[in-house]
């Protein structure tokens, strides 16, 4: 969706209650794209046999931690649920308050503590 680029990736962090689900498919893509095998792709990226790892801060590993917009690492590889959603509805985090206000700090963490590193090097 074209608002997606103009958006932190809010649907990138993960919430209480909710998955991000990875089938074969999307770990062969993934595995095609950084040239490495199926498996080896599953010991760096998989938590689990469904969902990938996230960062401390409940973000995806492959968002970058210093773009504000167009923060997928991967986004020609991606899985197949992060490029169906929000399945052709409004985004519920461009919607929901109270959504924006559990990852809109996590966001702006992110971000002051990628410009202070950078600002120290
Ligand atoms: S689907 Fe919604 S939360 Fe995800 S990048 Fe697009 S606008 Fe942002
Ligand atoms: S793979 Fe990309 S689009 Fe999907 S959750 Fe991770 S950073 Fe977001």
């Amino acid at each position: 969706m074209e608002y997606c680029n103009f958006c932190p990736g809010y649907c990138c962090y993960r919430l209480e209650g909710s998955v991000l689900l990875i089938d074969c498919d999307d770990i062969n893509r993934l595995a095609r794209h950084f040239a490495i095998s199926d498996g080896e792709a599953r010991r760096r990226f998989m938590e689990n046999r469904h969902t990938f790892k996230v960062k401390e801060d409940g973000s995806c590993i492959f968002q970058s931690r210093e773009k504000m917009v167009k923060r997928c690492t991967v986004h020609e590889a991606r899985p197949r649920q992060c490029r169906s959603f929000p399945y052709n509805s409004p985004c519920p985090y461009l919607e929901r308050e109270d959504l924006l206000k559990k990852i809109q700090p996590r966001v702006e963490t992110c971000l002051k503590n990628s410009w202070q590193q950078k600002a120290g090097s």
